[in-house]
């Protein structure tokens, strides 16, 4: 898909901003959660593609980008809106061609554009929510995770792990959490160890939540180890498989991880002198040029 242009928001911390221009971010041209009913959220893309980071990464899953993140990150890659703020819904897999859904879409209307794709679209793993942020509507989602889980696939979330209080209504209904911890080598932002503890304590502790949990680092040229030991506070299981994601260079013309084999290599075997299964995994979907 054609990325539409970026155009950067006031931000609340508008020196980093200025020093580490926020790539994914741009202004909204769609109302923010807080001007929403429970039962509508802005969206920005649905489609159906290869997960291309993690634990399920090369499975088969329909996307829901919701608009919108409260976090700031140096290496964000994702618009955050289209320049139509409208939803763009891909109804053909890899065929670049959008159709425009007004937002902000309905629960009964994003599980019917789903469960459109699931059918038409072949097997597909899961669906993953992802943006952006879509803990930003939790309540949207306790609505639309039961109705997916019903059409037989599981569902996925995609989320920073800073906001335990929203994520605790959408536990009886996630069958995957995709879990950041957030470097500050990498967001170039202030650390969210606390957040983060708390968000892994919530998906250990409640008995309620019956599904899978993996981490996800992203990393550059500025990580230490020292920092990443900020895991062992975090991630209390050690079987908790950890997954080290190289930052993906910004800039569209290169091709190559701007990371040194030697530095990912030491810090993969520091990690994994905490953790029993420690992967190292760049964002596949970006050499496979899919959504
Ligand atoms: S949490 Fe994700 S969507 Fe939000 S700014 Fe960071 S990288 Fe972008």
């Amino acid at each position: 898909m054609k990325q539409p242009a970026y155009i950067s928001p006031s931000s609340p911390n508008q020196a980093l901003a200025d020093k580490y221009p926020p790539h994914g971010l741009v202004k909204s041209t769609v109302a923010f959660p807080k001007t929403l009913s429970p039962q509508e959220a802005p969206v920005q893309e649905v489609f159906s593609s290869i997960q291309g980071e993690g634990l399920y990464a090369g499975c088969r899953q329909v996307f829901v980008r919701f608009a919108h993140c409260h976090l700031h990150c140096a290496y964000c890659d994702t618009p955050m809106t289209t320049p139509s703020g409208q939803c763009a819904v891909e109804w053909q897999a890899g065929s670049h061609q959008w159709a425009s859904v007004e937002n902000p879409l309905k629960q009964e209307a994003l599980v019917d554009i789903i469960g459109q794709l699931l059918t038409t679209q072949g097997k597909h793993h899961s669906v993953s929510f992802t943006g952006g942020e879509p803990l930003l509507y939790a309540q949207f989602l306790t609505g639309v995770l039961p109705q997916i889980q019903a059409l037989g696939v599981k569902t996925y979330l995609e989320t920073s792990g800073t906001q335990p209080q929203l994520l605790e209504a959408l536990l009886p209904f996630l069958d995957v959490v995709a879990m950041d911890v957030k470097l500050p080598s990498a967001t170039k932002q202030a650390p969210r160890w606390d957040e983060h503890r708390a968000f892994y304590a919530l998906l250990q502790v409640n008995p309620i939540f019956t599904g899978e949990v993996f981490i996800k680092c992203v990393f550059n040229h500025a990580t230490t180890l020292d920092e990443l030991s900020q895991l062992k506070t975090i991630v209390t299981n050690p079987d908790t498989v950890i997954y080290l994601q190289p930052e993906t260079p910004l800039v569209k013309e290169a091709s190559t991880l701007t990371i040194q084999a030697h530095h990912l290599l030491q810090l993969q075997a520091g990690v994994a002198g905490w953790f029993n299964d420690v992967r190292v995994l760049p964002q596949t979907h970006k050499f496979l040029q899919v959504s």
